[in-house]
C-alpha cells in the first residue's frame, strides 16, 4: 500500500495497486507498467463500482489501459490486440 490519490475516485488515501489487465494478462500489466493506485475497499475490491466488481468500471480502466500502452509504445490497435488479445476501446 502506498500513500495517493485514487485513480477512480480522486481521493487522498492508503491505495493499493490495481492491474488494469488481470489474470493472463497480469505479468503484461506489470511488464508495461498498466497498473493504477486504487482505495482498497472501496475503489478496488468490495464497492459497487469497485475494479473487481463493477464491469463498467474494469472497461473504464481497460480503455484507459489500451490507450496508454497506445501511446507509450506507438502501437496500433492491432498491435495492442496481438499482445494483449483484444481490443479494449
Ligand atoms: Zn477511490
Ligand atoms: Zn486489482
Amino acid at each position: 500500500m502506498y500513500y495517493g490519490r485514487c485513480f477512480l475516485c480522486g481521493e487522498w488515501g492508503l491505495l493499493e495497486e490495481h492491474h488494469i489487465f488481470g489474470g493472463a494478462n497480469r505479468k503484461k500489466s506489470e511488464k508495461y507498467g498498466l497498473k493504477v493506485g486504487l482505495c482498497g475497499d472501496k475503489c478496488h475490491r468490495n464497492g459497487k463500482k469497485a475494479a473487481h466488481q463493477c464491469p463498467e468500471t474494469a472497461q473504464k480502466l481497460h480503455e484507459y489501459g489500451q490507450r496508454k500502452y497506445m501511446i507509450e509504445n506507438g502501437a496500433s490497435i492491432e498491435e495492442f490486440i496481438k499482445e494483449f488479445g483484444r481490443n479494449y476501446l
